[in-house]
């Protein structure tokens, strides 16, 4: 097979694998490029171009959603270290990537798949001098010391944990263990994140809607991820069918789920909300009709109006319509110069159709529609 057909199929088989919300960037290959190459989303909400390729998509495991499970009769391929890193290499001097992303299937054990990974990245830092960005997955059961060797060379790290505990992996991934194969593996790479390694920092992914998993569960594990470890961003991959895999005739993940999950993730990275201010319905799962800021405002009218001159960072960002970035502006010229407009407040970059409800400015109240029209809107 040549380089384009296993850059093609390759490519295919880390689409999977998520490198920003699939809600903001395509999870696609792009068109009209040589295959494997992805939007990703930067640590500061840039989009780059990623070389987004398996080592090899063969594996031996036999994970019940996925594309390159061994039982399936796929065509296989990889490639040799030393060839990716001479492919990154190329597609970068053409101008046609800013990095890499490099996942695999697992050929015999996890750490010497790994360690043809890192040999791959070894090779484009040391014999060609490459600075640009490069995003490791660690395989599931690698010894610590992988982990302290892909800490060395790459900007982020993950740990595709897939379900949110113990018993939902089981049910989709048989063979893997979820305290030792991945909590541990996440644990030993979040004790290497900083001194300059890892600059971009750790993150993980679900598979969302694969093992009957709720909402709350899949929130209350990122919570918990972001709080011990200091995750960047858990990702969120809904689930769909593949052919000729136990799960071709299970439901796809509708997108809105995928959306109100990186929702919640958003409110408890960048807002500051607490787990127990995320709401859920009866069946554990995130309103599909509200998004879960407006859900925590209506769960919690008493604290609304807001006055925005004399209100508190944390009180700000709970205002539907009040970002961290329009939080910061108000707080930055309230001082100077009262707000008593909707219009100022808009130039401040907050949305004044979902604020107007929740805010008063200099003591004026400016209600257009009752907070219950609002359930449609997003964030
Ligand atoms: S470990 Fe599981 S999810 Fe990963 S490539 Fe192998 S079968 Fe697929």
């Amino acid at each position: 097979m040549d380089n384009g057909a296993r850059l093609r199929l390759l490519g295919e088989g880390a689409q999977f694998d998520v490198s920003a919300p699939s809600t903001v960037a395509p999870q696609n290959p792009l068109a009209s490029r040589p295959g494997s190459i992805y939007e990703a989303l930067s640590a500061d909400g840039k989009r780059i171009r990623l070389l987004k390729v398996l080592l090899s998509n063969a594996c031996r495991h036999n994970c019940a959603y996925c594309a390159t499970r061994c039982s399936r009769d796929i065509p296989r391929a990889s490639f040799r270290p030393e060839e990716l890193a001479r492919l990154t290499i190329e597609l970068s001097r053409a101008g046609l990537i800013k990095g890499l992303f490099l996942s695999s299937g697992i050929v015999g054990d996890a750490d010497s798949t790994m360690a043809r990974m890192i040999e791959t990245v070894e090779i484009l830092r040391h014999k060609h001098g490459y600075t640009q960005y490069v995003h490791l997955k660690l395989l599931p059961g690698i010894s610590e010391a992988a982990v302290a060797a892909a800490a060395g060379l790459a900007d982020r790290l993950s740990v595709n944990l897939e379900a949110p505990g113990p018993e939902r992996l089981s049910a989709i991934c048989p063979d893997k263990s979820f305290e030792r194969d991945l909590v541990r593996t996440l644990r030993w790479a979040s004790q290497r994140v900083g001194g300059g390694n890892v600059r971009s920092g750790l993150t993980t992914q679900f598979v969302v809607g694969a093992a009957g998993e709720t909402d709350r569960e899949l929130v209350e594990m990122t919570w918990r991820l972001q709080a011990e470890m200091g995750l960047a961003r858990t990702y969120f991959s809904g689930f769909q069918p593949v052919p000729d895999t136990p799960l071709e005739g299970h439901v796809p993940a509708p997108p809105a789920r995928e959306r109100r999950l990186y929702q919640a993730e958003f409110l408890l990275r960048s807002y500051g909300f607490s787990l127990d201010e995320i709401i859920f319905d009866e069946a554990d799962m995130l309103p599909r009709g509200q998004d879960p800021k407006l859900a925590a405002a209506l769960a919690n009218e008493e604290m609304f109006p807001i006055e925005v001159n004399s209100a508190e960072r944390w009180e700000l960002l709970r205002v539907p319509g009040i970002g961290p970035t329009s939080a910061e502006r108000i707080l930055a010229v309230r001082d100077e110069h009262k707000l008593s407009s909707l219009r100022h407040l808009e130039t401040l970059g907050a949305r004044t159709d979902r604020a107007r409800n929740f805010v008063t400015l200099n003591g004026r109240y400016y209600p257009r529609e009752e907070p219950a029209q609002q359930l449609s809107m997003g964030l």
